[in-house]
């Protein structure tokens, strides 16, 4: 067969692939871009586990009624100026939109505050339809239905309506602890699963969304975390050792106000509390490290979520560093706690 170049349709579904993993990654996408637009309210409803329906509605400033095909084609970021290594927003790829748009039904709604009125574009499959005339209030409104009808395979392996929502809870709860000024709410069918208020964006204003999101006894059980080093700060809770889990799975790690999973930070919170945890036991925390973007790589996998450093060592020194002083200074010891 001869070298061709792919259509765009299948390029977007090929990106869509790694980017729109499950009804979750859609809804991480659609709150990081309320959220860079300045949203202070950011409501998502689902039906289906997301599979039927996925509506985000934000408050932010909205996109121009001539910029929606530019926001739903390939490559168009307005984040993103020709510096790789200033990263400052969630988003930066162009893609989370015409991805989605190429494997589900999508419209995309949206009003500025100098605008008149609202404006919509629907993307179906990977078509975008013509922009058109709606009322809307300020801000956007992202509908998302039918995902993966384009792609029966990956259709395949969603596990179920109620594994997929719940998966849907856990991103949303992920991204809400990085910003306690925004409100969110989160509701299925028949019933609101999250309802976060705004706090204050300060550290009492965190305390609160903590309490909010991992129960009113977290904070009680929690050490403050505060370290600096050589540009890196770090802020945050960790529990004390009584107040540990069987899995890892409330473990909060956010890089310049983005969640990351990270294997570094994880083994910098094992080796911090080795001393005071058994092994089958982990932590609950919720630590943000703060550097300048450049830094830290963001850009290592579609989803965002990996980071590399540009110097590991100093920033698991810093971490495993300021929970043992904390741990210290809370009076823990590693005789106290019973563990090997
Ligand atoms: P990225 O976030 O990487 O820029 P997206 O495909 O997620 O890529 O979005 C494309 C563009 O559409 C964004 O750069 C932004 O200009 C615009 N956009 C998307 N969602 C919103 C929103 N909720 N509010 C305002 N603008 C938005
Ligand atoms: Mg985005």
């Amino acid at each position: 067969m001869a070298i061709r170049q792919l259509s765009e349709t299948i390029i977007n579904r090929i990106a869509a692939g790694e980017v729109i993993e499950r009804p979750a990654s859609v809804v991480k996408e659609l709150v990081e871009n309320a959220l860079d637009a300045g949203a202070r309210r950011i409501e998502v409803a689902t039906a289906g586990g997301g599979l039927t329906l996925i509506r985000v509605i934000d408050d932010g400033t909205g996109i121009p009624a001539e910029e929606l095909p530019l926001a739903v084609a390939r490559h168009c970021t307005s984040k993103l100026s020709d510096d790789i290594n200033d990263i400052r927003s969630l988003g930066f790829r162009g893609e989370a939109l015409p991805s989605i748009g190429s494997v589900a039904r999508l419209a995309l709604r949206s009003r500025t505050a100098d605008a008149d009125s609202g404006a919509e574009i629907v993307l179906e499959g990977g078509r975008a339809g013509p922009v058109r005339p709606v009322a809307a209030n300020r801000g956007t409104t992202v509908e998302v239905r039918d995902l993966f009808f384009a792609t029966p395979a990956r259709l395949k392996f969603m596990k179920g309506t109620r594994a997929e929502a719940s998966a849907i809870t856990e991103v949303v709860k992920r991204i809400a602890l990085a910003f306690p000024a925004v409100r969110f709410t989160l509701s299925g069918t028949d019933r609101t699963t999250l309802d976060l208020p705004a706090v204050p964006a300060d550290g009492e204003g965190l305390r609160l969304r903590l309490a909010q999101i991992l129960g009113r006894e977290f904070p009680e059980n929690a050490l403050p975390i505060e370290a600096e080093r050589e540009g890196v700060a770090l802020s945050g809770y960790v529990s004390i050792p009584s107040f540990s889990r069987g899995n890892a799975l409330h473990q909060f790690a956010y890089v310049n106000g983005r969640p990351v999973r990270d294997k570094l930070i994880a083994g910098a919170i094992r080796g911090a509390y080795m001393d005071v945890l058994p092994r089958d036991r982990h932590a609950v925390t919720a630590l943000f490290l703060s550097l300048n973007p450049a830094l830290v790589d963001v850009n290592v996998h579609p989803a965002k979520a990996d980071v590399r450093f540009r110097d590991p060592g100093l920033v698991r020194g810093l971490i495993v560093g300021a929970i043992r002083q904390a741990l210290e200074a809370g009076g823990i010891r590693a005789s106290t706690t019973g563990a090997a």
